[in-house]
């Protein structure tokens, strides 16, 4: 039996045998015409060149299976009808129909994508998960319809649901014809065990300074009640970790509500030269107050891009504060806007400094939650603040690339591509008559 074509004409519901015509049409015209020629040169009988085709046609009109190697003595059910075909087509997950042997008898186009199997093949001699070996060998021994979960290692680990139900067979009796609906369920596995990786991070980000704050009130009730100066000096530490507790909230509150957006590309035209014109000003102290000079290469004019101003703000605040931070050593810092030339909206804004660099082992994790390259938790950082950037910067269909070598410092980049929406015409002087 031949596979369905996903490119048949639309609305065209053809028989088995037609189906194989169509199949073949394109070798059976070849044929037609080779015999065509050759008997206008002479070279066969018209009634043998007929013959041949006639011969060819019906050896495609029967009823066929390419067994898999091995698997001829592997007994077949009935072929499943064009309708059943037509029905696990339209199915949205990759649908199967089975014969009670388990030989795969049609293959939606959604399945033949996800699974390297095809008509003809033995299920179990590509999918060799116990559980569903087993369930098969039930629905086809003539059990009700099993639902079965399994787990694939290779290529890459992935995660199903499948769903066995048996067809036109009456209860305990073998089916003709066994469904089977695969669920991929390896999105919502990740996504679970990246919420359950994300509770237990944030909690035992938070339980760090609670900890901290519960030991010191604990020591000012007890021993330290009547020690003035030694209450000065715990109040100021409690004090900083608050901060630190609140700091972490506002961060994951903020990173929650970016990722809300996430497929929502912001619209506004927001001018990247006045952004980092801000940024640069709200970071002068910080920079004097560790004696690092912050140089700016930024050309004239302006450079407009499509996006949210504060989200912007946020990036380039964080990328500044991290390189006075982390490269202060560096004692210098710079920002730098290169713009190609003829572009409105495509630019590349980098952040360099010159401290001691982040070791080439650190970088691909550096965007991840929680992620610090020495675990320094009496640092200002929250560990968030790369995750916040990537995720606005993927909002912005915009590009973050980190290079550094140990020693030499930090170079953070974004790259702005030129920008297919319809931004604001450049403001036209206009004469009124
Ligand atoms: P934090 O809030 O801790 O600063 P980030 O996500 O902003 O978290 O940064 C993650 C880690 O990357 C930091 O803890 C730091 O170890 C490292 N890092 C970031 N920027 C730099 C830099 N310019 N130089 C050296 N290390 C850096």
């Amino acid at each position: 039996m031949a596979e369905p074509r996903p490119d048949l004409p639309p609305g065209w519901r053809p028989s088995l045998a037609t189906w194989r015509f169509f199949e073949w049409r394109w070798p059976l015209a070849g044929l037609a015409a080779a015999l065509l020629l050759l008997m206008a040169v002479g070279a066969v009988a018209v009634w043998a060149g007929l013959l041949i085709f006639a011969v060819v046609a019906i050896l495609l009109a029967l009823p066929q299976r390419q067994p898999a190697p091995g698997e001829s003595a592997v007994p077949s059910g009935q072929e499943p009808n064009s309708a059943m075909m037509r029905f696990a087509e339209a199915l949205p997950e990759p649908c199967f129909l089975l014969d009670a042997a388990g030989i795969v008898r049609f293959a939606n186009a959604r399945s033949r994508a996800a699974f390297p199997l095809k008509v003809g093949d033995l299920l179990t001699a590509r999918l060799r998960a116990p559980d569903l070996v087993t369930a098969l060998q039930r629905v086809a021994a003539g059990g009700g319809p099993v639902g079965v979960e399994f787990f694939e290692r290779v290529p890459t680990e992935r995660w199903f649901a499948a769903w066995f139900a048996p067809l036109g067979a009456v209860a305990g009796e073998r089916p003709d014809t066994i469904v089977l609906v695969i669920d991929d369920l390896t999105e919502q596995r990740r996504a679970e065990r990246a919420r359950a990786d994300f509770v237990a991070n944030a909690s035992h980000e938070l339980r760090t300074p609670l900890a901290s704050l519960t030991g010191f009130i604990e020591t000012l009730q007890g021993p330290a009640k009547d020690d003035p100066a030694a209450r000065e000096r715990f109040l100021g530490i409690m004090h900083g970790q608050s901060q630190r507790m609140s700091r972490l909230i506002d961060d994951l509150l903020s990173l929650n509500r970016i990722e809300m957006k996430v497929h929502m590309r912001p619209q506004d035209p927001v001018d990247i030269l006045s952004v980092l014109q801000h940024v640069l000003d709200a970071f002068e102290p910080l920079a004097a107050e560790l004696g690092v000079t912050v140089e700016s290469e930024l050309p004239e004019g302006g450079v407009i891009v499509p996006g949210d101003r504060d989200e912007l703000v946020q990036v380039f605040s964080n990328l500044l504060e991290n390189a006075l931070k982390y490269g202060r050593t560096g004692k210098r810092v710079v920002v730098s806007l290169i713009r190609p030339s003829g572009a409105r909206s495509a630019c590349l804004v980098s952040v360099r400094d010159f401290g001691p660099g982040i070791p080439a082992e650190h970088l691909p994790r550096l965007t991840e939650r929680f992620y610090r390259v020495d675990d320094d938790r009496q640092n200002r950082g929250t560990g968030l603040g790369l995750a916040i950037v990537k995720h606005i910067l993927n909002r912005h269909r915009a590009r973050l690339s980190i290079e550094s070598e140990p020693g030499q410092g930090a170079l953070f980049s974004v790259r702005f591509d030129e920008s297919t929406l319809a931004l604001p015409a450049p403001q036209r002087q206009e004469k009124i008559a």
